[in-house]
């Protein structure tokens, strides 16, 4: 089946941080990398919200009983991030780039911004809610593929980074708190993992063309909602990587399928009513156990409980498999129990698991072919919770897809995060007042706009014949105004600076050689004087290579020199000389000059020398 067979609907919800101050206190947004000057200590408690029901997703994590540890610096930590002081009127800067962006994605500005409290339930904002507010509405997309819906795109602040989770506490920086971020929500317009990159693209692009923008890891950040035709969605957090976003929706839509698949397969072996919670104890089972991990349990004199899944044979999944069922069960014991890992009748025999221990369970579970079981060692009380964990997401399997947040692995694949939070979490916030967005200031903004990343590429392909690939690369780099001025300052082809720009760039980084602006002109310079050549740019850069006041006419007079010294052997081997002289040539010049440009003016020089002496 192919993706629009499915009617698989991708939307994404994107949030980039701004270059500017932060958005409620004029502290800086700069992530700090030291030890803390200060921490600070909270309990999260669950927030009744306006209709008196407590968000499940809230609930969940408090049922975790979690304390908070946030980390703060005097240089961009105040009140404000403490929650010890009302938030600053908002940051006018941060609005107007807001403002921009909407415009560049042909939104209708509103006339009013109204800041909104939206609860926060990991405890990654210490009030407890993060402000956010619409900025523009209606917005869109062109690409190849069609016109992408942006209902809404808004201004809001970050929360605190994450810095490591314990058992029963999660470090929070403060650094991160505050900074103003713009978020852009799709419609669910898109229909193929292709046409999502391409839109992750050209949204990303629009949001560098401000030139306004926060770069480096971290700084934009791509959720992705992912369904197939009426199910329910899924939300994918976390994509570092836009080559990524391919993968993980391929993958996504996949796991997608097989829920259906398992859904359809169940219901035609059993009655959902008749799958039970039917627990046992196997510790004796396994009392002469060769699996080290229940050996283990047992020693440390916890129990070994079994739970039955009647009809749930092969659907659980072999370890090969990429997508399958097993997995999602023992991340949902990890992540609501901690208990690290489950075993279940699909995998087994295996891991010192024997046939005959098999075998015994299922004599003692009276289990038909169609049936399965799993298996968790633990104290009694987390192990009989794991296997409710298990029961209740098997019970759900009857329903197909169940919504739920995900978060998005290295190696495209996902893993189950938390329930979907419910909606209805937002609500006024009183302490800031409504800001009025005039007419002057849109249309001062809207003539005023940038050129987008898109009309740049085309510029760089007509006015500098670059390739279409290259134009890309440069149009996109934190050195395009750079490249223009090089390119206006020096009789240099454009495809090469946009080479080193770029490729060699990206190949330096990788050698982790950071090249600025300054090193760059240095080297184009050189170029621009004939003293390097284009293949001796990487070296150079990379500090193998010394140009030391070595200009072409000393190069020349030195060899013309060798030339004369060395008359007789250059008299009788003619022209072939060249090559021996080359090599004392470069004796003396290595590392100084360019090679390349030592053999132009050596086979200049003996020409000349040649000719005149016929
Ligand atoms: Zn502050």
């Amino acid at each position: 089946m192919s993706g629009n067979d499915l009617n698989v609907k991708i939307g994404f919800e994107i949030h980039q941080q701004l270059n500017t101050r932060k958005l409620f206190c004029n502290c800086k947004s700069t992530l700090i990398n030291r030890d803390p000057d200060f921490i600070i200590v909270r309990k999260l408690k669950p927030v009744q919200s306006e209709l008196g029901e407590i968000d499940r997703a809230a609930l969940q994590e408090y049922l975790k009983g979690k304390t908070y540890v946030y980390e703060g610096f005097y240089e961009n930590t105040c009140l404000v991030e403490l929650d010890e002081e009302p938030p600053h009127l908002p940051n006018q800067e941060a609005i107007d780039i807001a403002i921009e962006i909407a415009l560049l994605l042909n939104a209708t500005i509103v006339d009013e911004i109204h800041f909104m409290r939206k609860i926060v339930i990991d405890g990654s904002n210490v009030s407890g809610f993060q402000r956010t507010a619409i900025i523009g509405l209606n917005g869109y997309i062109e690409t190849e593929y069609g016109k992408v819906r942006i209902p809404t795109i808004c201004l809001e602040e970050e929360a605190a980074r994450k810095i490591r989770e314990e058992k029963d506490r999660i470090v929070y920086r403060l650094d991160r708190l505050g900074i103003p971020l713009v978020e852009i929500s799709t419609s669910p317009d898109i229909k193929s993992p292709e046409e999502a990159l391409e839109v992750a693209l050209k949204i990303g692009d629009v949001l560098r063309s401000t030139g306004k923008v926060r770069k480096g890891i971290g700084s934009i950040r791509q959720d992705i909602n992912i369904s197939i035709g009426d199910n329910p969605r899924i939300e994918v957090k976390g994509v570092q990587e836009l080559e990524l976003i391919p993968e993980v929706i391929k993958y996504e839509i996949e796991r997608q399928k097989h829920l259906l698949e398992i859904k359809e397969e169940l219901n035609k072996r059993i009655d959902k009513k008749s799958f039970k919670f039917e627990i046992y104890d196997l510790s004796s089972i396994f009392k002469n156990t060769k699996c080290k991990i229940l050996r283990k349990a047992l020693n440390k004199k916890e129990v070994i409980l079994g739970l039955k899944l009647k009809g749930f044979a092969g659907l659980l999944g072999k370890p090969k498999d990429k997508i399958r069922f097993g997995k999602e069960l023992a991340e949902y014991v990890r992540v609501r129990t901690g208990i690290k890992g489950i075993f279940h009748s699909d995998e087994l025999p295996a891991y010192g698991i024997s046939e005959e221990e098999v075998n015994a369970i299922r004599n003692l579970m009276n289990l038909s072919n169609l049936d399965a079981f799993v298996i968790v060692a633990s104290d009694n009380k987390r192990a009989r919770e794991a296997l409710e964990v298990v029961y209740e997401r098997c019970l759900k399997a009857f329903d197909g897809i169940i919504e739920e947040t995900r978060a998005a692995n290295e190696d495209g694949t996902t893993s189950y995060m938390r329930p979907l939070p419910t909606a209805a979490r937002m609500y006024p916030e009183t302490d800031i007042p409504p800001v009025k967005v005039s007419k002057e200031r849109i249309e001062w903004i809207r003539k005023n706009l940038p050129e987008l990343i898109d009309q740049r590429i085309k510029r760089y392909m007509s006015q500098y014949k670059l390739s279409e690939e290259l134009a890309k690369k440069v149009a996109r780099s934190e050195f395009f105004k750079f490249f223009e001025e090089i390119i206006s300052k020096y009789k240099l082809q454009p495809k090469i600076v946009a080479w080193a720009l770029t490729d060699v760039y990206k190949e330096l980084r990788r050698e982790n050689i950071l090249v600025d602006e300054k090193k760059y002109e240095e080297v184009f310079e050189l170029l621009n004087k004939g003293l390097i050549s284009k293949e001796a740019i990487p070296d150079y850069l990379r500090g193998k290579f010394k140009v030391e006041h070595v200009t072409v006419d000393d190069l020349r007079k030195r060899i013309s020199e060798i030339i004369y010294e060395r008359r007789d052997y250059v008299n009788k081997q003619r022209f072939k000389a060249i090559k021996g002289l080359m090599g004392i040539v470069m004796k003396e010049f290595r590392g100084k000059i360019d090679g390349k440009i030592v053999y132009k003016i050596l086979e200049e020089e003996l020409k000349k020398y040649l000719n005149e002496g016929r």
